[in-house]
């Protein structure tokens, strides 16, 4: 290894245990600490956090990076490192093209963004909220020009959470989507509602907590390299391959969002046990493509998780956890599981419904960075589109416009990430059942290990390392398409019914 390499290594080992202490401070301040002490690990976190901001931005690493790049080091990297130090350096450049002044001013509006949102939702008034978004937009569009100059705004959004997915790939690919969807989602909410009866019941939280175990267990999750806790929201956090951190929120009342969460957000974890050993503690070992990573949740929880031959394993034992469900066969589950209905929050939303929010978002965001629509006409633009897309129409601004706190930061841009990782999925299936063979058969012989392992194979060990279309490319031998969501889709809720139970 070169000194220049070697020093590089030490100052990111620094960096990273920075990072670990703010990673475990925030993972704490949402599953443990007390409400009085709440404040104080904050005020820790602000210290811990601006110290690694100045360590990731310094001179020092600038000096290392630029050396690291001149072709007689760089030739002599590894693909780890040369992967590592062009990501750095890349993000570094766009980092020092932003005046100080500037990011200071974004920074501070974005938490007062953040906190007029909340109040905004908890009032359903809109137009509190009005002012600040147009701050964040115009502040966004400012940021971009920085980082990026002369470039489309909305390109370098979307690129920040998608490396190398443009507008023009996603407007072809949601429209292709959205004309296949439309049609078939109303012929299924056209159809006769069955009424849940398990819903409601009683079901005791530690029970559920041991459900989760033997599904995590089940899919793959290692508990030797992983933990669980609970929190408001689920999440996945963590520090490399060895630590990964998941939360869960149980319901007394409804076991579904527990027992899909641990599956979503198991999904998450797989991937993060399963990045590339030798890459550990660098950007090579992260996947920074939000689309991917949520397309390795979303395989879990829908594609595999919403389907009979999942259940049919492990429900016995899942019933001997939840005496509720002892009189409720393992189809009437699965129909649960996969209803599909006409609903307001996206992040209810079924698997079906749900494409529909994000395009909703998507044509959102295009009107404001492309058609410079006013931000007084987003709302009534927004319950429109609700209308005309799943035929219900808000009756306010917190179960419309205001339901996500993605704008309140800046965060434009984000949601297609959530939507390609379901076409991604459509994607990653097909290809799947072409080298493995059907799906149906694998999971009902309790050989679900050779469905993870493929993942973990094509798909986590490079993950971080690969471009998502170089993904989908090496993986499905094919551009990105939504063709084969929509047919997974039309098969499993129209001709075959049998794999969800009805
Ligand atoms: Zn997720």
């Amino acid at each position: 290894m070169s000194q220049k390499l070697d020093e590089f290594r030490k100052y990111l080992e620094k960096l990273n245990y920075y990072r670990r202490a703010c990673t475990l401070m925030s993972w704490d301040m949402y599953t443990a600490t007390p409400k009085l002490g709440y404040q104080d690990m904050a005020d820790a976190l602000t210290w811990f956090s601006t110290e690694e901001f100045t360590l990731s931005t310094s001179e020092e690493l600038y000096g290392m990076l630029a050396s690291l790049t001149e072709p007689e080091e760089f030739d002599a990297l590894d693909e780890v490192w040369k992967y590592t130090v062009r990501f750095m350096k890349k993000d570094l450049d766009e980092k020092r093209r932003v005046p100080k002044d500037f990011y200071a001013a974004f920074v501070a509006e974005q938490s007062a963004s953040m906190k007029v949102w909340e109040e905004a939702k908890g009032a359903s008034d809109y137009s509190l909220f009005a002012p600040h978004l147009r701050k964040m937009i115009d502040m966004t569009v400012q940021m971009a020009a920085y980082t990026h100059p002369g470039k489309e705004t909305y390109d370098v959004l979307l690129d920040q959470y998608e490396e190398g997915v443009t507008a023009q790939d996603i407007d072809k690919v949601f429209g292709e989507l959205k004309e296949g969807l439309l049609p078939l989602v109303h012929q299924i909410l056209s159809r006769p509602e069955a009424k849940c009866r398990f819903i409601g019941r009683n079901y005791d939280p530690d029970a559920q907590k041991r459900v989760q175990e033997l599904l995590l267990n089940y899919i793959g999750f290692n508990m030797d390299a992983g933990t669980t806790s609970a929190s408001e929201h689920p999440f996945t956090s963590g520090f490399g391959a060895r630590d990964v951190r998941i939360t869960n929120h149980y319901y007394a009342d409804n076991p579904m969002s527990a027992v899909f969460s641990a599956i979503h957000e198991g999904g998450h974890g797989i991937f993060d046990q399963n990045t590339l050993a030798e890459a550990y503690g660098t950007p090579a070992a992260e996947c920074s493509n939000m689309g991917i990573h949520e397309s390795q949740s979303r395989f879990f929880e829908n594609i595999l998780g919403r389907r009979l031959s999942f259940w049919q394993p492990i429900y016995p034992k899942v019933q001997s956890l939840l005496l509720a469900l002892a009189d409720i066969p393992v189809e009437e589950f699965v129909q649960e599981a996969c209803h599909v209905q006409a609903s307001m929050i996206r992040t209810e939303a079924d698997e079906v419904t749900y494409p529909l929010h994000v395009i909703l978002r998507y044509e959102m965001e295009q009107a404001i960075f492309r058609d410079h629509v006013p931000v007084e006409q987003l709302p009534e633009l927004w319950n429109q589109k609700m209308e005309k897309y799943l035929g219900i129409r808000p009756v306010n601004d917190a179960e419309g416009i205001l339901q996500d706190m993605h704008w309140s930061d800046g965060s434009f841009g984000y949601f297609p990430s959530y939507l390609l990782g379901s076409i991604y999925d459509g994607m990653f299936l097909e290809a799947m059942e072409s080298d493995l063979g059907d799906l149906d058969d694998i999971l009902c012989r309790g050989d679900i290990a050779v469905i993870t392992h493929w993942l973990n194979e094509k798909i986590h060990r490079n993950g971080g390392m690969e471009k998502p279309k170089d993904i989908l490319k090496r993986v499905c031998g094919k551009d990105l398409t939504a063709q084969p969501l929509l047919d997974y889709f039309r098969k499993k809720y129209l001709f075959d019914s049998s794999s969800i139970g009805s």
